[in-house]
């Protein structure tokens, strides 16, 4: 039996994300979620061949959940040892990785490590890795990182104006993140585009719940968005995105908040949430500003201005814009937004094409734009199938020596 399966893993605290590729086909053929991990009530939903189906899990930890995970692939047939090879979604990789790697104790010590950048996320991860470790000893395991792609940021995009020791003993500069959705998108547009691989100006919008752009120059990340946390940068969903930093005493003080008080309300209670005082999501807030509701109107008027300004921004790092992409659920199915959003930057020769805007340029390879020079289009993001990518190299250039 060839073993050409490789299974791509997303761990949160309380949740894991699976989906099954296999690499000679080219495409998803099993996904799963595991949801409230840790509480009484977990539950696992998964989808094969079309159908989907809901496991209870009662108190499952993370290992249980993968467990069920594997019952789930063998009920319709496939076996354990088609797998290949596993490849992790990482949040933080630090300064100490700019590209995906393959998973060793010194790496695995090494994500560890970096849980004081991301104290949510890596140990989550880390537990993902160590729960397939636990399951399948011999397996290689690949690490993918959120920020590996910007690790190419020039001192003067990463640094912060503080005091420099901050940077030299703490870490404190700016990383950014969806480093592999910005990766994908814009060497897909690259692709589409028919433009040089070693000479071309992208600006990618990666909007989903949460959101970053990013200037991409010959393949590589030059500035983003986000920062030493994925709290800088854009409105997003919940998050503020870059406010005055005197925003924290001000409120503590008027408000008699804690500090971490304070970090909550940016992170969960601001972006399109707080202004619109209505939704984080902007399918409701598109409809309700169609209605009339002008605090939802307002929301979409912040987020679009804003990402206009960053994307006008990030072209200071490219010197100009062959290409601006917008990817994510926001990015791939808001027309509304697009439009707000390439109307403000019509002054750098951007131009949508209505018909094709409407249409997310479905029948067009993604062009949204009346023009190819500078094109805007519409990526559709694969960040899965972008970690099983790295898994399939890694694993054939790793342990096949
Ligand atoms: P995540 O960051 O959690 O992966 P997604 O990429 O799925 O999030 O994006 C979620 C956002 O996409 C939500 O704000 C949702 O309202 C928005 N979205 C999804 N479909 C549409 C649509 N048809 N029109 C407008 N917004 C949409």
């Amino acid at each position: 039996m060839t073993a050409s399966l490789i299974l791509v893993i997303n761990c949160g605290s309380s949740s894991i994300k699976c989906s099954l590729f296999d690499h000679e086909q080219d495409h998803e053929i099993l996904s799963a979620l595991g949801e409230r991990i840790g509480s009484t009530e977990a539950t696992l939903k998964w989808t094969h061949d079309g159908k989907k189906h809901t496991v209870d899990l009662g108190q499952a930890d993370h290992q249980q959940a993968l467990g069920k995970v594997i019952e789930a692939m063998q009920s319709v047939g496939i076996k354990p040892q088609q797998l290949l090879a596993a490849g992790h979604r990482v949040v933080h990789g630090g300064e100490a990785f700019s590209a995906s790697v393959a998973i060793t104790p010194e790496v695995l010590a090494t994500i560890d490590q970096l849980a004081n950048l991301a104290p949510l996320h890596n140990p989550a991860n880390a537990q993902g890795i160590r729960a397939l470790q636990a399951l399948f000893p011999d397996l290689p395991q690949v690490a993918v990182f959120d920020t590996a792609f910007h690790q190419s940021l020039p001192a003067a995009a990463y640094t912060y104006a503080l005091p420099y020791h901050f940077y030299s003993e703490l870490g404190v500069r700016r990383y950014g993140f969806h480093g592999t959705s910005h990766r994908y998108v814009s060497a897909e547009a690259v692709k589409r585009l028919d433009l040089d691989p070693d000479d071309h100006r992208i600006i990618t919008a990666h909007l989903g719940n949460g959101c970053s752009a990013c200037a991409v120059k010959n393949g590589q990340s030059l500035d983003t968005t986000m920062g030493l946390t994925p709290l800088e940068g854009l409105v997003m969903g919940t998050r503020c995105g870059d406010i005055d930093p005197s925003l924290h005493e001000f409120l503590a003080r008027r408000l008699d908040l804690s500090l971490q008080d304070v970090t909550a309300i940016l992170n969960k209670e601001s972006g399109l949430l707080g202004i619109s005082g209505l939704s984080n999501d902007m399918r409701t807030l598109v409809q309700a500003a169609d209605d009339g509701h002008v605090q939802a109107n307002l929301a979409l008027e912040v987020f679009c201005y804003r990402l206009a300004k960053s994307v006008a921004g990030l072209a200071v790092a490219t010197g100009g814009i062959d290409a601006l992409v917008f990817t994510g659920g926001i990015g791939e199915n808001a027309a509304g937004v697009r439009e707000r959003v390439v109307t403000q930057l019509h002054w750098l020769g951007l131009n949508l094409d209505v018909t094709a805007n409407l249409s997310h340029g479905r029948d067009q390879m993604g062009l949204v734009s009346t023009t190819h020079e500078p094109a805007v289009m519409v990526i559709p993001t694969r960040e899965e199938w972008m970690i099983a990518q790295d898994t399939l190299t890694l694993s054939q250039t790793q342990w096949d020596q």
